[in-house]
């Protein structure tokens, strides 16, 4: 298959001013991919200032109907490149081919979504005092940057792209070094799909380089980051400098709160794809489980054998469930929660060796007698780790579940009704489902309380995001 392995900027694939070269690797066979253009600051500067002389000369002032034209096709040719999209994926970070389809599937979704938004976002009339007439409008910033992780690349990028291209915006886009081809290659397709050259613009390379130029350049309006919390905290430092905005989906240590009313054997059997999904490299992984006492047992056995029929392995093939790590360094990095684990005394009820010889693979681990101090518990792993612990009493429940600093998401299982409103309102968290596990949807706001972010993707929200608000006042 052909790579995209150059910068994408002005509408066509380039090297870099630099011959900064990032080797990928393939996780499920740990064999060379291909090598990438890193950009440097002086690519940075020609993308941004270029993006700003496109926005100047026509996006902004597009009529909506013609911007929603464009977005409509890319959302087009996005399904068209459907499989190509998820091989790509599948190669550099070893998504399982069926997940890398469904996520290359929801990014186009994303663009329809966006492009029938475009001229349903507007501003309002206010009555003020006699004699004046009020209106607001709603307008695009400029320049966006837009700073992806590694773990969900193709969407993740797509919900920040569609909709700051929908409010008028330019975008540049920093892909993750661990995961630069699907970022490449919306570029490449937006622009054959009719996005006008300099509209957006791909920027692989180094975070410390790309990152921190983009965050400091002072034609960048606004900074929408997805990643760690430990970043986007030196983001909003950098960009505090100028009163950038920011948005940041940051990390997360999500409860899943099973009641004894609940139907807690499809919990159960549900439960573990809740953390396990995408080997546990998810912001929102149910990684803490809250198990009323009473079905403490019952529910792990059933727990920890929906986690042993699992199937890791060759994330080509279409059955494989749970595919390798994305790297070496973050295998290593969910081994040492582990060996703290083992060295305090956790039950290792399942997994925690490595199910294959070959390949960044670790099995889904499920730990019991997990104490509220040890790290397994309070921080977020990023591998296919989950910490399982009985309770006795809701509100002592939800003061632990509230002492995280996170507040992502999380799941809350029970068939009473009160309790459902009752408990959804007292848990500090950004999303939540009640009876699922579901965190995503195009149409609905998502993002996090706390430490786990500001601002929020998806939905209409996403879209006050991109944009600022302005008051005019008329005297009549
Ligand atoms: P990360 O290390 O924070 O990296 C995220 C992005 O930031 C990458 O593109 C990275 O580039 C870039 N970056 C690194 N240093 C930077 C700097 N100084 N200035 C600007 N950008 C910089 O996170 P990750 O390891 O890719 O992803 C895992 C984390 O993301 C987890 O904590 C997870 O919970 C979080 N996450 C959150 C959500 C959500 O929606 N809340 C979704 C997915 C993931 P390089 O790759 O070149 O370093």
């Amino acid at each position: 298959m052909n790579l995209p392995t150059q910068l994408f900027l002005d509408g066509t694939h380039r090297n870099s001013a630099s011959a900064h070269r990032t080797t990928l690797i393939n996780p499920a066979t740990e064999e060379p991919l291909a090598e990438v253009t890193a950009a440097d600051v002086t690519d940075v500067n020609a993308a941004v200032e270029s993006a700003q002389r496109a926005w100047e000369s026509g996006w902004r002032d597009l009529a909506p109907g013609k911007r929603t034209e464009i977005l409509f096709n890319v959302s087009r040719a996005l399904r068209e490149n459907l499989e190509r999209i998820a091989q790509l994926d599948l190669l550099s970070i070893g998504k399982p081919i069926s997940d890398a389809r469904d996520e290359a599937g929801l990014g186009a979704r994303v663009f329809e979504y966006y492009a029938g938004a475009v001229g349903k976002f507007f501003g309002q009339t206010i009555p003020v005092a006699r004699g004046g007439f009020d209106f607001t409008l709603r307008q695009s910033m400029g320049v966006v940057a837009t700073i992806v992780p590694w773990n969900f690349p193709f969407p993740i990028a797509c919900w920040k792209v569609a909709p700051a291209l929908a409010a008028g915006n330019c975008v540049v886009l920093k892909p993750a070094s661990l995961s630069p081809l699907t970022a490449l290659a919306l570029g490449e397709i937006a622009h054959a799909a009719g996005l006008p050259p300099g509209v957006l613009q791909v920027l692989p390379g180094s975070g410390a380089t790309v990152g921190d130029a983009l965050v400091t350049h002072p034609l960048i309006r606004k900074v929408s980051f997805t990643g760690s919390t430990e970043i986007g905290r030196r983001i909003m430092e950098l960009a505090s400098r100028d009163i950038k905005r920011v948005s940041l989906e940051l990390g997360g240590k999500s409860p899943n709160i099973i009641f004894s009313d609940a139907d807690w054997q499809r919990a159960a059997e549900t439960s573990p794809m809740s953390v396990f999904a995408n080997t546990g490299q998810d912001c929102c992984a149910r990684s803490r489980v809250f198990i009323e006492r009473s079905i403490y047992e019952p529910f792990v056995e059933k727990f920890v054998a929906a986690t042993k029929q699992l199937i890791v392995g060759d994330p080509s093939k279409p059955e494989t469930q749970l595919g390798p790590m994305v790297s070496a360094g973050q295998r290593a990095s969910a081994e040492e929660f582990l060996a703290d684990a083992r060295q305090r005394g956790s039950k290792f009820a399942s997994g925690g060796g490595r199910p294959h010889a070959k390949g960044f693979y670790l099995e889904p681990t499920v730990l019991l007698n997990v104490g509220k101090e040890d790290r397994c518990w309070r921080e977020e792993i990023f591998g296919p780790v989950v910490a399982i612990m009985p309770f006795d009493d809701e509100a002592q429940m939800l003061r632990e579940v509230n002492a995280s600093p996170y507040g992502l998401s999380g799941s809350i299982w029970t068939n009473n009704l009160q309790r459902a409103l009752r408990v959804s309102r007292a848990v500090q968290s950004g999303v939540l489902s009640v009876n699922s596990h579901s965190s995503v949807h195009v149409e609905a706001p998502f993002g996090g309380f706390k430490s786990s972010g500001l601002g929020r993707d998806l939905g209409m929200n996403a879209m006050e995001g991109y944009t600022e608000l302005k008051n005019v006042y008329v005297a009549e």
